[in-house]
């Protein structure tokens, strides 16, 4: 018997539409890409939305289309992605971080048509135009005055497109809420990045999710800044959860440095905020040097890299900010974890509480977990057994875009995650290890196998492995280790200029040391565990031990 109850699809169109109107007055600040600060509210932000879509359809944007979007975090930046979501078209946020090959590539692969892009990544798209053919327009996000220099007729300007363009009857939803919504490219696993293809439904379930109160929490008193950019998973669901509950968002453009982000803090009273450990120990630093106090910040969630301990003590101790460490991934649209205390917990003194809160935390309800063994058997929950963490939930992938990479469920449904981890009695998970071979800095990814690859190429080069070393400010940073050809003899800047213009300028390794062996396993694979544990206490020269 089916309930009674009437179908109301989830998509995400709503959550701007209730945004605008029962909190249509709530402010949106954005640090510009032109420089000053700029304030709207959702009401505008959803007019002008309303115009990306008519724009779009103009241009022959059709329902399933991927439209790119090359941006900081901003209010054009939520314009543009309603603007297409809305109509049924998919947005794909694309990272500028990464080499302008690998980018065109990305694009290429996902087929956008269209690309929105701001002043700042305007010049790598017009300089390698002829590696993304299929798409037919850019819009640059500023007006005419900005124009940039090698702008083609293929080049729209994002104010004097919307200009003069209705602000209503645009048709926004009224199509299946497992309709495509958006789409993120992740580089944590081997081989090519996948694309990791969320619907309306998932992003709307993500988005009650993360409002639970021992999640993000998040409320209409809130005043909410993003640190975490939008083409990183959505920014952890913030674009979506802030207009859900009408929280004013503070969107701080192109700069996260400690100053930047100390600024916007104080002058909008930021309550709540969101992004990657190295953004707070800038953050942090920055207090430390001036003396400064956070007058008005409460809670931050700290993810993407494993939080360190001396974080949660400063923000807690200096500056009385609850830190809740989360854990995610692109293909968990990305909250999996998040360490809310539990009554237990809550009841210990602080100090107490420190190794809990260094775990990455319970899952909400509505993500599942389990622990397997290399067999595949399930594992104990006892908080000593480690394993492979799997996850399971609507809100996580089924497959990558174009079946990248096959199938990625177990025959139970299960996605391994590539992290392994314990999970304790109450439900609280910490990460232990990973076993993809992948390098995290920053909150970014590093392939190792493409640096490899390239290293090997190099004459004089036997074999090339690359493996991440713990970095106070980075997380993590690669060395790169090479076996030479017999009688060769090198010196470390004979790689790091192979490599100099091949890869992004920061996936460059700190340092190369050259060694007698580069261990390989049984199926003649590079033992990467061998490595790391021969290097575990390799420490780049000039850093200090991580915190
Ligand atoms: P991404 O898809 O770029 O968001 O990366 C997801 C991966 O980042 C996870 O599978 C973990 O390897 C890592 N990660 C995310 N959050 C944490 C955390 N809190 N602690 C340790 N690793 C994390």
């Amino acid at each position: 018997m089916l309930g009674l109850m009437q179908d109301w699809p989830l998509t995400v169109d709503k959550i701007l539409d209730h945004g605008a109107l029962r909190h249509g007055h709530r402010e949106v600040v954005s640090r510009s890409v032109e420089g000053p600060i700029v304030r709207t509210t959702y009401a505008e932000i959803h007019a002008r939305a309303k115009r990306v879509s008519h724009a779009l359809l103009e241009m022959g944007i059709r329902p399933g289309d991927r439209v790119g979007t090359l941006a900081w975090n901003t209010a054009r930046h939520i314009e543009i992605w309603y603007g297409i979501m809305a109509i049924g078209a998919v947005c794909h946020t694309l990272n500028p971080r990464l080499h302008p090959d690998q980018l065109c590539w990305i694009a290429d692969h996902a087929g956008d048509k269209a690309i929105f892009t701001d002043l700042t990544f305007a010049p790598i798209l017009f300089a390698n135009r002829e590696k993304l053919p299929q798409v037919e327009r850019f819009i640059v996000m500023s007006d005419e005055a900005h124009r940039p220099a090698g702008a083609g007729d293929d080049v729209w300007m994002y104010e004097e497109m919307l200009s003069g363009r209705p602000t209503d009857d645009a048709p926004w939803g009224g199509f299946d809420e497992t309709t495509a919504c958006g789409l993120c490219y992740t580089s944590g696993t081997t081989g090519d990045p996948k694309g990791v293809l969320y619907s309306h439904r998932s992003n709307f379930l993500h988005t009650l999710l993360t409002l639970q109160t021992d999640v993000m929490g998040l409320s209409a008193t809130d005043t909410i800044l993003p640190v975490v950019p939008m083409f990183h998973a959505n920014a952890w669901g913030i674009a979506f959860s802030a207009p859900a509950v009408g929280a004013k968002l503070v969107m701080p453009g192109s700069r996260m440095d400690g100053p930047a982000i100390f600024e916007l803090l104080e002058t909008e009273a930021v309550t709540f905020s969101a992004a990657v450990p190295t953004v707070w120990q800038m953050l942090l630093q920055h207090l430390e040097s001036t003396g400064e106090k956070l007058t008005t910040l409460k809670r931050v969630v700290i993810g993407g890299s494993a939080c360190p301990e001396s974080l949660i003590r400063a923000f807690h101790d200096k500056y009385g900010v609850d830190v809740r460490h989360a854990w995610g991934m692109t293909e968990t649209s990305p909250l999996g974890t998040l360490g809310a205390p539990d009554a237990e917990v809550a009841a210990l003194p602080f100090d107490q509480q420190v190794p809990w809160r260094m775990k990455q935390g319970r899952p909400p309800l509505g993500v599942e977990l389990m622990l397997k063994d290399d067999e595949g058997n399930k594992l104990p929950e006892d908080g000593e057994t480690y394993g492979h963490l799997m996850v399971r939930g609507g809100t996580v992938a089924s497959a990558y875009f174009k079946n990248a990479g096959g199938d990625i469920l177990d025959a139970d449904g299960w996605f391994d995650t590539g992290d392994v981890a314990t999970i304790d009695p109450t439900g609280c998970m910490q990460i232990t290890d990973r076993a993809k071979d992948v390098i995290k800095s920053g909150g970014e990814w590093i392939s190792t196998i493409e640096i490899e690859n390239i290293a090997a190429g190099h004459p004089k080069a036997l074999l090339a492995a690359v493996i991440g070393i713990a970095h106070p400010k980075w997380d993590e940073r690669p060395l790169l280790l090479v076996q030479l050809k017999p009688g060769q003899t090198a010196e470390p800047h004979e790689f790091i200029t192979h490599l100099s213009g091949k890869i992004a300028k920061w996936w460059m390794p700190d340092d190369v040391i050259f060694v007698d062996e580069i261990p390989l396993g049984a199926t003649g694979k590079i033992d990467k565990k061998l490595i790391r544990a021969r290097h575990a206490s390799y420490r780049f020269p000039g850093t200090l031990q991580p915190a």
